[in-house]
């Protein structure tokens, strides 16, 4: 039989190819075309608009990491926004959280839940009918500027790149909302590409959260399908602090309850996470 293979089109001259073992849904929704497949590597993988959102096999690293920083840099969080992350990883990872009394997710494309629930049910697991969870379909933006001031301790953007749909999420009119919508010792952490190859991600997110918070950071994890290197999470808050000494960071964790649940995350590596390399560390304002 003729192999098949799909090209990833995120950069135009380089980039990682699967070969399929088998296709399980193809849709052209409102926002995006969708495709879920079988990989002969990585498990079943979720592609938008020709971009890997996430694979089987590593999606645990990238929602960890995403997850599990900004809740334990935070010294109790009870509410949490979630932009975008229509697969349900981050919503798992949140709810995982006993500290965690609500978690708003907005996802702006109603087909990638369904598809992420028919096709890879293991992602989100229960997480969907958690009583925690509200999940919304909308415009992430649309909810933070009707969203009530001081109404969630973190936020978590979990979106596609700036282009399209997920082109909101990265204005200064989002970042505004999201600043008035945090408690004061509130954080928001935002996926910010992969600066060896999309340096403009994190450098022009970073310079717009520092208009409206006062500590700007990054954090590093290495993610194998999102090729080029260290994937960055943009950070912003109202107070330093976000890079606490690994004993708190143990300690808190044993609170929530997330100790010993994980396999990229560790509290040494949260510390750690944060020393960037200088080619990195250059995207971000100077303080
Ligand atoms: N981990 C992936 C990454 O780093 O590129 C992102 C995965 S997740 C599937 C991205 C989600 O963001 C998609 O489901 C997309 O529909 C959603 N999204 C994009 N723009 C959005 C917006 N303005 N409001 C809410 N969700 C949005």
């Amino acid at each position: 039989m003729d192999e098949v293979w799909i090209n990833e089109t995120l950069y135009v001259a380089w980039g990682q190819r699967f070969r399929i073992r088998r296709e399980l849904a193809r849709v052209k929704s409102d926002f995006q075309d969708i495709v879920v497949f079988e990989s002969e590597t990585h498990g079943r993988v979720l592609v938008l608009d020709g971009v890997i959102q996430i694979t089987e096999a590593d999606e645990f690293v990238y929602q960890e990491m995403l997850t599990h920083v900004p809740l334990l840099a935070h010294a109790g969080p009870r509410n949490v926004l979630i932009i975008g992350a229509g697969d349900g990883g981050v919503l798992r990872r949140v709810l995982l959280h006993r500290t965690v009394q609500r978690a708003v997710m907005v996802e702006i494309d109603g087909e990638v839940v369904r598809l992420s629930k028919e096709f890879l049910p293991g992602i989100a697991g229960t997480a969907w009918d958690d009583p925690r969870a509200e999940v919304i379909i909308g415009d992430g933006v649309d909810y933070v500027v009707r969203a009530p001031a001081a109404s969630f301790d973190v936020i978590i953007v979990d979106s596609t790149d700036p282009v399209g749909v997920g082109e909101v999420l990265f204005t200064d009119e989002f970042y505004r909302h999201c600043a008035r919508v945090l408690t004061t010792d509130g954080i928001i952490v935002n996926q910010c590409g992969v600066p060896f190859m999309q340096s403009d991600e994190l450098r022009e997110t970073s310079r717009r959260r520092a208009r409206f918070f006062p500590y700007v950071s990054a954090y590093v994890v290495a993610v194998p399908t999102y090729v080029g290197g260290f994937m960055t999470l943009g950070v912003a808050c109202n107070a330093e602090g976000l890079t606490a000494d690994v004993e708190r960071i143990r300690q808190r964790a044993k609170q929530a309850g997330i100790l010993g649940t994980t396999r990229y995350w560790s509290p040494e590596l949260q510390a750690a996470a944060f020393a960037l390399p200088p080619y990195i560390a250059e995207c971000l304002p100077r303080r």
